[in-house]
This record gives structure tokens, sequence and C-alpha cells, in this order.
């Protein structure tokens, strides 16, 4: 047989491999827009550049903890995709001007910007307690006024807006889909009930009802000082343009990736596609994703039912804002996930076994360094390409630790393995972002007790080592022996 023979054989096997090696590492995620699970391709040609848009705050009050598992479940987003070797550029708006805030400007009688920034502040300090990746773009609305503008002359242009009597321009779905376009792209709308010729100036109508929305509010009264000049005089824009032009802005007229709760299918995301194809002719974004909505004990979160939570109001309790990241992490994103107390105690448990199991594992490696051992990574990626499969992804995580337990219980892991194992651990974990729980440092007065300890166990005063025990656990804290001696522990 001519070598030629076998260089071709081994070619085609070569490339088969890479081919099959290719679709299992193909990231597949669930699109709102084709409402199925497709595979994960950017618009860059290179395939390495994703632009990808979170709805972000109202900064009219502190986000609560629905909104929250929105914002985990973008972080898990963007660190996969970065953990899969792509640049993502991030943006997430901040919305500061929309009828709730004006309201509270009006009761509080504080400036626009003063009231906003507030709330603004808290949430970014909320979004660093649960260690989420900072966005690269965070566009005020505020400061995009005159794209907002142009973005509506563009469909004024067009003919799918028009100034209405009350001095409002509105967005025309019967014009828009006359011009060939559809509206209900997300979600199937049944025309025969919509009322044409109706208009909603309110930001949030109805989500039965299907009406032309305002593009721009005609300054009224209630608005007060919160209003700017535009062709159409003196107001504000509407919540829905804001998002469009901000995005576009940044991220181009077609991006990869769109986020949002689920709550704003409709009307917050259909307006999205229709004011920005409306205006560009071009599609807008190829891939929707939505995070599904949270129940707080079994229940609708609410203010009467004492099951609405802010992060503070967890803090406060004296949870973690990495046990609340775990918590939040641990249910698929198109679930409903009920999230509990009872579910935060099982988060720091889980935690902790993980703390123990990578702090042996630290011990064990010692200063050694090694690549990372591919099992845990492969196990994990496997599981978040199929649609994030976060279930899957723990249970890999959880089997590794037992794993890397029995193997540390059995006195059969060499140092290079160690370090192998936490290598792969570091790597996983910039998907994770849950890290090692910070050592609570004992103060020096605890510290010197356990000096005293040792001491007298040396002397074999056995009753004032004990009592010293029992002194610092009345204290809070407990003594463990290790190989480098006593440390010691929070109870
Ligand atoms: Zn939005």
């Amino acid at each position: 047989m001519s070598n030629n023979f076998w260089h071709q054989r081994f070619d085609f096997l070569f490339a088969r491999c890479a081919l099959i090696c290719a679709d299992e590492m193909a990231l597949k995620l669930f699109n709102t827009l084709s409402r199925s699970i497709q595979e994960f391709t950017p618009l860059d040609p290179a395939g390495k550049t994703i632009g990808m848009y979170c709805c972000g705050p109202t900064v009219y009050d502190f986000a609560h903890i629905g909104n929250w598992r929105t914002f985990v479940f973008a972080d898990l987003v963007r660190r996969y995709l970065e953990f899969k070797g792509h640049a993502v550029t991030h943006v997430m708006n901040i919305t500061d001007v929309e009828d709730k805030i004006i309201k509270g400007v009006r009761e509080t009688k504080k400036p626009l910007h003063e009231f906003t920034g507030q709330y603004e502040a808290a949430f970014f300090e909320d979004l660093k307690a649960l260690n989420c990746r900072e966005p690269h773009h965070k566009p005020h609305a505020t400061e995009y006024i005159p794209q907002i503008i142009a973005l509506i002359e563009k469909l004024m242009a067009r003919g799918v807006a028009y100034q209405a009597a009350d001095g409002s321009v509105y967005f025309s779905i019967e014009k828009y889909r006359a011009a060939g376009h559809t509206y209900g792209r997300l979600l199937k709308l049944n025309f025969d009930e919509l009322r044409p010729g109706e208009r909603v100036k309110n930001d949030e109508y109805a989500k039965e009802s299907v009406a032309d929305f305002a593009l721009w509010k005609a300054h009224t009264p209630e608005d007060g000082e919160v209003a700017w000049d535009s062709p159409w005089g003196k107001g504000r824009p509407g919540w829905h343009i804001e998002c469009s032009a901000m995005s576009m802005k940044i991220l181009g007229q077609s991006f990869d990736l769109h986020l949002g709760g689920e709550d704003l299918i409709f009307p917050h995301h259909e307006d999205e596609i229709a004011q920005s194809e409306g205006a560009t002719g071009q599609s807008f974004v190829k891939y929707w994703l939505h995070g599904a909505f949270l129940l707080v004990e079994g229940k609708k979160m609410s203010k009467s039912l004492g099951n609405f939570f802010t992060l503070r109001d967890l803090l406060a309790k004296g949870f973690t804002g990495r046990e609340i990241r775990y918590l939040l992490l641990t249910a698929h994103y198109r679930e409903t996930f009920n999230f509990t107390l009872d579910g935060l105690q099982g988060a720091r448990t889980a935690l902790a076994r993980i703390d123990e199991c990578v702090g042996k594992l630290r011990e064990r490696a010692g200063g050694t360094a090694a690549a990372p051992d591919t099992e845990l990574a492969n196990a994990f990626t496997a599981a978040l390409d199929n649609d994030l499969n976060i279930s899957a992804a723990w249970g890999a995580v959880f089997e590794w630790v037992r794993k890397m337990n029995r193997s540390l219980a059995a006195g059969a892991m060499m140092a290079a393995e160690a370090a192998s194992a936490l290598a792969a651990w570091e790597k996983i974990d910039s998907v994770l972002g849950i890290g090692l729980a910070v050592e609570s440092e004992a103060p020096p007065e605890l510290q010197a007790l356990i000096l005293e300890r040792q001491r007298a166990r040396q002397a074999k005063d056995f009753k004032r080592a004990d009592a010293i025990r029992d002194e610092l656990k009345s204290k809070g804290w407990v003594i463990e022996d290790t190989v480098k001696g006593a440390k010691l522990k929070k109870l």
C-alpha cells in the first residue's frame, strides 16, 4: 500500500476528528427569536468578538432579588463566553428617566440626577457584592438624548412614527406591519384582538393589548423640570427607544446577544426590535436570551407577603453576596426558581464543602505549580455548552469534590496532582465566580491563646489546654489542628 494512501486516510481521520471536536465544543443556547435551541455563531466572521446588551436597572429603588437573578445570569453568559476565548463587549444601560423615576423626583422633590444617583451607586455596590463583572459600557439614557432624537427622526422619515395631537410621538404598529415587517417576533400575538389606533403613553401598558407606543412624550406639568428640547417640542424619551438608541450606538445596528428577564419580552423587547429594524431595515439582534422569573418562598414576591427582598435585606440577615450568588446560579436560567432562606443555608453548606476541599488541595500542593487537569473542565464545558446546563455543571463540580476528598483521605495524592486539580478548579471558577471564602482573621489576643494552649500541651497540662479551647469556643472560634499547626476557624 502506498504511503500516499495512508496520508490521505490520516488526513481524512484528522479532519473528521477536528469536525467532531469542533461540534462538541459548540455552545448552544435557547434563542427566544426562533423559540429553539441553536448553535451560537457570532456575527464576527472570525468568531472572536461578541456584542452583548443586557437591559440594566431603572434606578428609582434598590434592585430586588428577582432583578439580581437576571444580572447574575447575564454575568454567567459573559463569563462563559470569555472562558471560551471570546472578546465580549458587555453593555448594560442605566434607565435614569422613566415614569417611575419622574414620580420619585416629584415625590422627593430632589433633582433628577440626585434621585437616580443614590440608587445607581447602590446598584453597583450590590453588583460587586455578587461578584458580577462590571459591564464595559454603562450608558445613561439621559446622556443619549441626541441619539434618541435622531432615531425617532429616522422612524418619522420612514413613515412608521407620527406626532399625535397631544404632542407626543408614537410608533405606528399598523404602518410598520404594512411596510412588510413582523410585529410579534418574540411573542406570538393575536392581531384579531388588536385595537388599532389605540395609543399608549405609559411605559408599562397592559401586556395583553397591542397598541402604538410612545417614542417621545410631550412635557406635562407632572414632569416638572425633567424635559429636553426636541423637533417635536419639550419632552422626554419613552423607555423602549432608550435601549434601541444606546445599544445600536455602542454595538452597531446588528449585534449578537440581547439579554433580559422574561418580563421584558413584551412589550419592551418586541418594541426594541420594531424601533431598531423599522429605522435601519437591518436585522437587530441575532440571539435573544431571557431569564425566567423567581419566586420567593414559593410565592410571587410582594411587599405585603413579607417575601420581598433586596440584596441589602439578605445581607442584613447575615448571608453573604457569595452565598446569594451561588444560590442564584444553582437553577437553569429558563426555569422558574424558588428562592428560599433555607436554600441560602444550603448554599452555605455547599460552599463550605468546596472550600474545605480546595483548602486541603492548597495545603497538599504547597507551592507546586501544574497545568490544569482536563477532566473537570471537560465535564463542566460539556454541561454549559448545552444551553448553560448549570445543574449538570454543579454535578460535575461535586463529583470532583468527592473524588478529591477520597484521594486526599487515602493519602494517595501527590503535590503535583493537587496543584493540577487546583488549577482546574481556578479555571472553572473564572465562570462560576464563587472563589474561596476569605478566611476570617482571629484577633491577636485569641492568636496568643493558641500559643498558650500549645505550650500547655507541650507541658502536658491538658486541663489548661482544654480550658483554653473552651474559652475560644465561647468566643465563637474553633481550633483546627492541621499539618501546619493549630488554626482558628470561625464557628
Ligand atoms: Zn432594554
